[in-house]
């Protein structure tokens, strides 16, 4: 059963309940330090398909070139098991995404992963004001946006569906890895089998 994301309370810090400017200053005002971090950039079923269109790649191809599997505690369930994690490769020197270029550009920002997508509307950055304050501390778009004429304005509406969708993917992916057995290619391949029959 797909879980249902309007189920899902969202909780936003006040600041973030009356909407908010948003914008990347990357790379002419930020080296791009989002995008570094060991293990960070997870990408789920739909991240792939679109990285297959666009790399013309088959999935072993893919996933040998492209990603790092690590094995992570679920979250959304009570599972005694770890399940593997997909996440981009990195470079060994700062642990940046394997698709950002020296100069702190995204390679495939036109089909970057959900998770790129909606940051920092994640749950863990918009949850209360400790952690929103660890963003603007970290972000300087978060910094200089409001002040920006041209930066877009989020309202609460649309911060809320970032972060459910956020849940939406972890707990798919999380399922799947629990029905699957773990067995994340098995997995994808159906996955995109079943994408092709829909289109
Ligand atoms: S830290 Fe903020 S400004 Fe810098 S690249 Fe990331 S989103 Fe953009
Ligand atoms: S895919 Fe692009 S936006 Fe996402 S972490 Fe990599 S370089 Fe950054």
């Amino acid at each position: 059963m797909r879980y249902n994301i309007s189920m899902v309370t969202v909780t936003l810090t006040p600041i973030l309940r009356k909407g908010i400017k948003y914008a990347c200053i990357a790379p002419d005002s930020c080296d791009g330090h989002c995008c570094w971090g060991a293990g960070s950039i997870y990408i789920y079923g739909e991240d792939i398909e679109r990285f297959l269109k666009y790399f013309k790649m088959t999935l072993d191809d893919f996933l040998e070139k492209h990603v790092t599997v690590d094995e992570i505690p679920c979250h959304h369930f009570k599972h005694d098991k770890l399940i593997p994690s997909l996440e981009i490769k990195e470079t060994k020197e700062k642990a940046a995404c394997h698709f950002q270029t020296d100069k702190g550009l995204c390679e495939v920002y036109k089909v970057r992963p959900f998770q790129c997508v909606g940051y920092p509307f994640w749950k863990m950055n918009t949850k209360n004001k400790a952690a929103w304050d660890k963003v603007v501390v970290f972000c300087p778009g978060a910094q200089v946006a409001p002040a920006m004429a041209d930066a877009h304005f989020y309202t609460a509406a649309e911060i809320k569906k970032l972060v459910k969708a956020e849940q939406q993917a972890e707990y798919d992916w999380e399922k799947a890895m629990i029905d699957w057995k773990g067995d994340y290619k098995a997995y994808l391949r159906d996955f995109l089998d079943k994408k092709k029959l829909e289109r």
